[in-house]
């Protein structure tokens, strides 16, 4: 038999598949296997991606596999990668890369551990009271006694290896899965709750999809504010799934931050829910996937990459908060989850169920929708009010203030949104006007002032951790490639002392608020800020567990404070400089601003004192469309009206978009690519904007294309193709080129 194997390689250059011969032991080789494999002069990880019984090669030209490695993958899974290859400009191996199991390319596997026993003998010595053992050893075997097998490392292998000399304990290696920590947050049932007549029409619309051999290939977009009962409907559907025999996958926006989501599935429905997300260890990751590919596990919840989980037979693809951007994938290929959990859907005859507040106009067009129009505990949506920032020259609006100062007195909880982290957005010379800019990107130093921060990085100031704070005036960093220095006394160009800051982020905010809030320790008022800058998922998680058992407070931060999680007792909400996702130029900034005061009055006003809640909109374009539209919680009016506005633009869903960026150490190198790129273009039947600058990122020069084709698969065929004319000439010279399609 001929094995056609695609080496796992980062290079475009190499294009396989290429044969292999395999021997006789080798004959359960499969579609999807995974081997080590001779490649050129070195060795290589390869999947196999077809079987075939002749090669066009001699037979002694071909090299055999070395060896099976791991469990390879899925045969759906490896028609999956070639799609996203194709679909995203992308390769075959990096696509197959992503499927593989976690830390499979390296060699992580099943761990075994140590794990003692009790031997007959043992039990005996622990009965006669006649053997001689100290107290500690009579301890070791009566907790022996008690758990059947442990973990040596628990009891201490030193003495159990002299217990095991006498023959009174047994002590073997076993494989023992790593499990993730549950963590129990909150309360959650295992017994589903009546559904409302909503919740039951839209499980009944899904109930009688998931017994149709072909169920609609657009799927469902589940509609409904948060506190509506989207979660009790997913977790029906996965009931009705796991009742027919299939499998789910389940994803969420980032896991660390919701973690009552997960934890509902668990409690439901136990082990067979696995888990896959970035905080746990490789090994976790490991093992939790190995569950899913033997069946043991049947549902998968996790992030945008536990939509290539290995599962058999899978039934069922959720997409829980639909609009959220992190189901685009930022690296080689730039694949969008959405996108790939519908090919998913379609081509194992599964249903596909977006769900959303705020969900995208795409969705709302293509999909079929199930509404659900309140929320469970029939609180109405909190007023948004608007206050208007113009000639107001503090952060906090006095209304603002007002309604802080209340919520202090009365007792309850705030979440403030400001989408920008830091103390002030950039710093100025007052004599001679120097902005301080990152030298590796064409962007302005964000000031920071908390403690507890990285050390700088340039290499003048660098000095031991331990010597590093931040320093009287703090430090400035760029957000984009980490650059951090320290301010200096004076200016560099005049040598004046006096710098200007200006704007507001998080940590400015953070600090008038605790000016203005003040501190009274018999009437704890604490204020917690959550954002990019809690170096870990754990540390981000910790904050919100903290802000919701809090009996009251505030939660300051960037979009993130409206995401996913769901305190009941939240009754103000406020978005500060509510138009500064306005003030990108993209033609998703209007959608962006609409969800994000959306989301946050979603998560206002649920639980006791609702009824009195608030969200307060601060903004310098109090008549921004999509403000009005939030103002009013007018959903579908915003999708209607946007769905116009891109028609005339044949933006999506009228039109596709890919984005290609060339980038070079020299800026006359990422000129000549993207012009080369865009000759290659030519008569093409779509729009091809630019080349345009884009500003400098770590130290690369940057030029851009945008292409817009009414005709998607056509253009994303022939851009593909001039990426594979340019893309191996421009790398020798130093540039590198990038395709993002249906970008961000
Ligand atoms: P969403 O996912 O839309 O935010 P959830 O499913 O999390 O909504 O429901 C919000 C809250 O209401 C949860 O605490 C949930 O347990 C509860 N809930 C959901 N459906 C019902 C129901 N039919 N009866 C009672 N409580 C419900
Ligand atoms: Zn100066
Ligand atoms: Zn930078």
């Amino acid at each position: 038999m001929i094995a056609r194997v695609q080496p796992l390689t980062r290079t475009r250059a190499v294009r396989g598949p290429f044969d292999y011969r395999l021997n006789a032991e080798q004959a359960d080789v499969a579609v999807g296997s995974l081997l080590r494999i001779p490649f050129g002069a070195q060795r290589a990880l390869g999947v196999v991606v077809e079987l075939a019984e002749h090669s066009e090669l001699e037979p002694e030209r071909l090299a055999e596999p070395e060896a099976v490695v791991g469990a390879g993958l899925r045969p759906d899974l490896v028609a999956l990668a070639e799609w996203m290859a194709r679909e995203y400009c992308s390769t075959p191996a990096r696509a197959l890369s992503l499927m593989l199991a976690p830390g499979a390319a390296d060699g992580t596997g099943a761990r075994r551990v140590l794990v003692a026993e009790l031997t007959d003998a043992g039990e005996q010595a622990l009965g006669n009271g006649q053997t001689r053992l100290t107290d500690g050893q009579r301890a070791v075997l009566t907790a022996l006694h008690a758990t059947g097998r442990t973990p040596a490392a628990e009891l201490g292998t030193g003495g159990l290896r002299r217990l095991e000399s006498r023959g009174l304990v047994a002590l073997k290696r076993r494989v023992r899965p790593r499990r993730p920590v549950k963590h129990a947050v909150g309360s959650a049932s295992v017994i589903a709750p009546p559904l409302t007549a909503d919740q039951d029409a839209a499980l009944g619309a899904l109930g009688h999809a998931l017994a149709d051999a072909h169920p609609p290939p657009e799927g469902f977009l589940l509609q409904g504010v948060t506190g509506s009962g989207k979660t009790e409907v997913y977790l029906g559907a996965v009931e009705a799934t796991l009742a027919a025999g299939r499998s789910a996958i389940v994803l969420v926006p980032e896991i660390a931050l919701t973690p009552q989501v997960l934890w509902r599935f668990q409690v439901r429905f136990g082990d067979i829910v696995a888990v896959l997300h970035s905080a746990l260890s490789l090994g976790e990751r490991h093992d939790e996937w190995m569950r899913l590919r033997t069946g043991e596990a049947r549902v998968c919840v996790g992030p945008r990459s536990a939509v290539f989980a290995p599962v058999e037979n899978l039934g069922l693809v959720v997409v829980d908060e639909e609009h959220e951007s992190s189901y685009k994938h930022e690296g080689d290929p730039r694949y969008d989850a959405r996108r790939v959990a519908w090919w998913r859907a379609r081509h194992s005859g599964a249903v596909l169920v977006f769900g959303s507040a705020t969900p995208r106009p795409e969705s709302v067009r293509g999909m079929r929708r199930l509404a659900l129009p309140t929320r469970v505990d029939r609180r109405p949506m909190p007023p948004v009010e608007v206050l208007d920032m113009r000639g107001h020259h503090q952060p906090l609006h006095p209304e603002t203030r007002m309604a802080l100062a209340d919520l202090r007195r009365a007792g309850g909880k705030a979440i403030l949104l400001l989408n920008r982290r830091g103390w002030s957005n950039f710093l100025s010379c007052r004599s001679c006007g120097r902005v301080w800019l990152c030298p590796n990107c064409d962007v302005a130093l964000v000031l920071h002032r908390s403690r507890n921060q990285n050390p700088p990085t340039r290499p003048d100031q660098a000095r031991p951790d331990a010597e590093w704070a931040a320093g009287p005036s703090g430090f400035v960093a760029c957000h984009h490639c980490g650059h951090r220095e320290l301010v200096p006394e004076r200016c560099p160009s005049c040598a004046s002392v006096s710098v200007a800051r200006h704007g507001a982020g998080t940590e400015r905010i953070e600090h008038e608020l605790h000016e203005a809030l003040g501190s009274d320790p018999t009437h704890p008022f604490p204020i917690f800020r959550l954002d990019a800058d809690a170096a870990t998922l754990d540390a981000r998680a910790g904050t919100l567990q903290a802000f919701e058992h809090a009996s009251a407070g505030v939660l300051v931060g960037t979009q993130m404070v409206a995401k996913g999680h769901d305190f009941p007792g939240v009754s103000l909400g406020v978005v500060l400089d509510a138009d500064q996702t306005l003030r990108f130029p993209d033609f998703r900034a209007e959608e962006r601003t609409f969800a994000l005061i959306t989301q946050l009055a979603g998560r206002t006003g649920r639980g006791v004192g609702g009824d009195r809640s608030r969200v307060l909109v601060q903004t310098l374009a109090p008549h921004a469309r999509p403000i009005g539209y939030a103002v009013r919680h007018d959903s579908d009016g915003f999708v209607a009206d946007e769905l116009t506005r891109r028609e005339v633009l044949s933006y999506p869903p009228y039109g596709s978009l890919i984005r290609v960026i060339c980038s070079a150490p020299e800026e006359g190198l990422a000129r000549e690519a993207a012009g080369a790129l865009h000759a290659e273009l030519t008569g093409l039947d779509a729009a091809v904007l630019g080349p345009a600058p884009l500003f400098r990122l770590r130290g690369r020069w940057r030029q851009q294309l945008v292409i817009k084709a009414q005709q998607r698969q056509p253009a994303i065929d022939a851009v593909g193709r001039a990426v594979a004319t340019v893309a191996p000439g421009a790398a020798r010279r130093g540039a590198s080129v990038s395709v993002d399609v249906d970008p961000q």
